[in-house]
């Protein structure tokens, strides 16, 4: 006796070759009926006996292709229905009531590559090859559903050939929106430093890549947006492309041929190995080996690289025609802006910066920058959660309203969520610019259209003077929805219980670890032990309050720090003897001291983040933060090579509420005058006294309420060697330590807080 019922499959179905998969499992179980991608994610109608109904779903949710996941299934018995094969259906209308996203792009997969390479196939080495398992998605997408109408490529009409294959169930290629082939797809376009055109076709890469191992400086774009390629090994192009970009030290990301060429120069543990040859293709951040001979221009004084895989055919054609391994690919942008994403922008913001223009015709729905990982205490940490992730949702471990967190400033995204699920958008950057808060802007339009989320709240941080902070404000009262302003650390620490999933009345000892955070008392905070749950916080520890004098030029030249925090600790002859730079000689010095004493110019901080950059000039590592971090990020790469066995121990002093780091910082000048520690047993020593410090505070705090949680967040918690000394103090207390895993610990991460705060409070 046969029965038809109905299945609804919630999840990241669309896009993914899952309807042909649905095709091919009913056809194997007899049964009749249609699939369709509806709104939220696909409808089924299936007629046959019970049993293969059965086995049809196990199938589903046990074979299903490698790009999806299944979030839910519904099944309803439908009476009186009846079908006479099965098919596949065109989709139903967008509803707009809400809407299964769009998968993330991720990089060409080995059967393509095949193809691409294969001199027989109709593809051979054209540029734009992808199919149902891989490629370009969610950069591609304007609309839902994801059919091909809503994507870029309605500029490029399928060939009867390419026609055959997207109508085959049986084709790797049915329904594969981004498909194409050289005669109907999008083609490569080379211009010169004057925007002329001089290659077309492959011709284009195959002059690009002869540029590339010339010493040029070539713009090429790719999947999600426009990168900056040169050589690895060329010092005088890298120092050109940093005088160019302004860029002095800022470290670049590497792209190498294969996984061989990235060992040659550095160290890849197997979980990286795992990150680097996943088919999201993030930058991984790999220890330089002992043989690195790219050049030093990369990632001047750290000792880490980023590295990166090719993922679309384009850097792989690249790579066939040049005859370099690795080179390096930055993100095409200005300082602080958006990286370029389309011809006018490459034209009018890489001019005189780059000699060629490597650029092609498809467009980019979505800018997306490369994700960025680290390994970080054996599992993997996002410093960028971009592209291969976005638009994948965060599975949260219960409902909320839906809502929008707007982020803070700096390495800002925007998360919006609904019930359980919260969509974390794209890195968009530094909105204190106002080219990035358009795009921060348009971001959150775009990703409310893509989720199909109606937002009924907004949240932004509790600093009044945020660009977002003020968008947020604007558009909450325009629609009249209710604002909810959640402080910094708070939504570091809200962030990082949902990435957990932990219960919505869980409560922890957070640590949040970070440069700037607005407090309560209209304070920077920075370095904070809170009691937290999903509604609230209470402070119960910090940082000793330091001066910062001159403000935010403190954060810029760290030998100011110094000053403010060894004020009243050494004596005015030892203050001016403390070897330190200033950008001004020793008047600047002299200022800076004047200030301290009539405390005049001077705001306060309890950043961890201005701590570990006064150790850094004081040890001599830093004086000048040219990049966001630069300071403590030496100071990591000088503290790497100290050891516990050499390392003196610097005694730690909580009193009340406060950890001292003024004596810390006093400890480490102490321990310079005897002359008998490296350096880097000296940055060892520092880091590691700040990290039980906070731990012992934690610990404190821990005691007194009861709990037995403690929890990591903000951006010192990518510092492996803090991460380390703070999971082992908290361990072996008996409390559990947890960190993030899914979502940035920096402030990428702070609107899923936001969101998930005022979110909750919602329902
Ligand atoms: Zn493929
Ligand atoms: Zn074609
Ligand atoms: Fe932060």
């Amino acid at each position: 006796m046969n029965h038809t019922t109905r299945i609804r499959i919630r999840g990241i179905v669309q896009g993914v070759g899952f309807r042909p998969f649905v095709y091919r499992t009913a056809i194997k179980h007899d049964l009749t009926g249609y699939v369709l991608n509806c709104g939220r994610g696909v409808e089924i109608m299936v007629t046959g006996s019970d049993s293969e109904i059965e086995r049809f779903l196990s199938g589903l949710q046990t074979k299903n292709p490698p790009l999806s996941k299944i979030y839910s299934i519904k099944t309803t018995r439908i009476p009186g229905k009846d079908f006479r094969e099965f098919t596949i259906k065109t989709s139903k209308k967008h509803s707009g009531v809400g809407s299964s996203i769009s998968p993330p792009d991720t990089g060409i997969c080995d059967d393509c590559l095949q193809e691409l390479f294969d001199p027989t196939n109709r593809r051979y080495l054209y540029p734009f090859t992808v199919c149902t398992n891989c490629g370009p998605r969610y950069t591609t997408v304007s609309d839902l559903p994801y059919d091909r109408e809503n994507t870029t490529m309605i500029d490029f009409p399928l060939c009867g050939a390419c026609n055959i294959e997207y109508r085959s169930p049986e084709d790797r290629r049915y329904h594969a929106q981004p498909t194409c082939c050289p005669a109907c797809g999008p083609k490569m376009l080379l211009y010169d430093r004057k925007q002329e055109l001089i290659e077309e076709g492959n011709d284009a890469i195959r002059a690009a890549a002869a540029h590339l191992d010339r010493g040029a400086i070539v713009a090429v774009k790719g999947d999600g947006g426009i990168h900056i390629a040169a050589t690895a090994t060329d010092d005088a192009a890298l120092t050109t492309l940093r005088e160019r970009l302004g860029r002095s030290g800022q470290p670049f990301a590497v792209m190498t041929e294969d996984m061989d060429a990235a060992k040659e120069f550095a160290v890849v543990m197997p979980i990286e190995e795992g990150l680097l040859s996943d088919c999201r293709t993030p930058i991984v951040l790999l220890e330089k080996s002992e043989n690195y001979d790219l050049s030093e221009q990369i990632s001047p004084f750290l000792h880490n690289i980023g590295v990166m895989l090719p993922y679309s055919p384009i850097h792989h054609l690249l790579f066939h025609y040049g005859t370099e391994s690795a080179y390096v690919m930055t993100s095409a942008n200005l300082p602080g802006l958006p990286m370029a994403i389309s011809t006018k922008e490459a034209f009018s913001e890489m001019n005189g910066i780059v000699d060629y223009y490597l650029l092609h015709n498809r467009r980019i729905a979505n800018r997306t920058d490369d994700s960025v990982v680290r390994v970080v205490g054996n599992s993997p940490s996002f410093i960028r959660r971009s592209r291969g992730y976005v638009p994948e949702p965060i599975e949260l471990p219960f409902a909320v309203a839906p809502t929008i967190g707007v982020g803070a400033e700096l390495q800002s995204a925007v998360t919006i969520a609904d019930g359980r699920h919260a969509y974390i958008s794209q890195y968009i950057g530094n909105t204190e610019k106002i080219e990035t808060l358009k795009y921060h802007n348009e971001v959150v339009r775009h990703l409310e259209k893509l989720t199909g989320i109606t937002p009924a709240r907004y949240a932004c941080d509790l600093h009044p003077l945020f660009n977002t902070t003020k968008y947020a404000e604007d558009v909450a009262s325009g629609s009249d929805l209710p604002l909810v302003r959640v402080q910094h650390h708070h939504a570091h620490l809200a962030s990082l219980m949902a990435d957990n999933r932990l219960p919505p009345d869980a409560r922890i000892i957070g640590i949040a670890l970070d440069g700037v955070g607005y407090g309560t008392d209209g304070m920077v905070w920075g370095g904070e032990v809170m009691e937290a749950d999903y509604h609230s916080f209470v402070r119960h520890a910090s940082l000793k309050s330091q001066p910062m004098p001159g403000g935010d030029l403190a954060a810029y030249y760290p030998s100011r720090m110094v000053l403010g925090m060894l004020y009243g600790v050494l004596d005015e002859r030892e203050l001016h003897n403390l070897d330190l730079w200033f950008r001004y000689g020793e008047d600047e010095r002299t200022v800076v001291l004047k200030q301290l004493e009539r405390g005049a110019n001077i705001s306060h901080t309890t950043s961890m983040g201005r701590v570990l950059d006064a150790v850094s000039a004081l040890l001599g590592i830093c004086y000048h933060r040219s990049y966001e971090g630069e300071p403590t990020m030496k100071l990591e790469s000088d503290a790497r090579l100290g050891s516990d066995v050499n390392a003196p121990i610097i005694p730690v002093v909580v009193s009340g509420d406060v950890l001292d780091t003024s004596q810390i910082l006093s400890g480490v000048y102490e321990l310079m005058g005897r002359g008998r520690y490296s350096r880097a047993d000296l940055a060892y020593a520092a880091e590691d006294a700040l990290a039980r410090g906070v731990a012992d505070a934690a610990l404190r705090a821990a005691a007194k309420t009861g709990i037995d949680v403690v929890g990591l967040s903000g951006g010192v918690a990518y510092n492996d060697h803090i991460v380390r000394r703070i999971r082992q103090v908290v361990e072996d207390s008996g409390c559990v330590f947890i960190t993030h895993k899914r979502v940035p610990c920096g402030d990428g991460g702070v609107s899923l807080g936001q969101a998930v705060v005022a979110g909750i409070a919602g329902v």
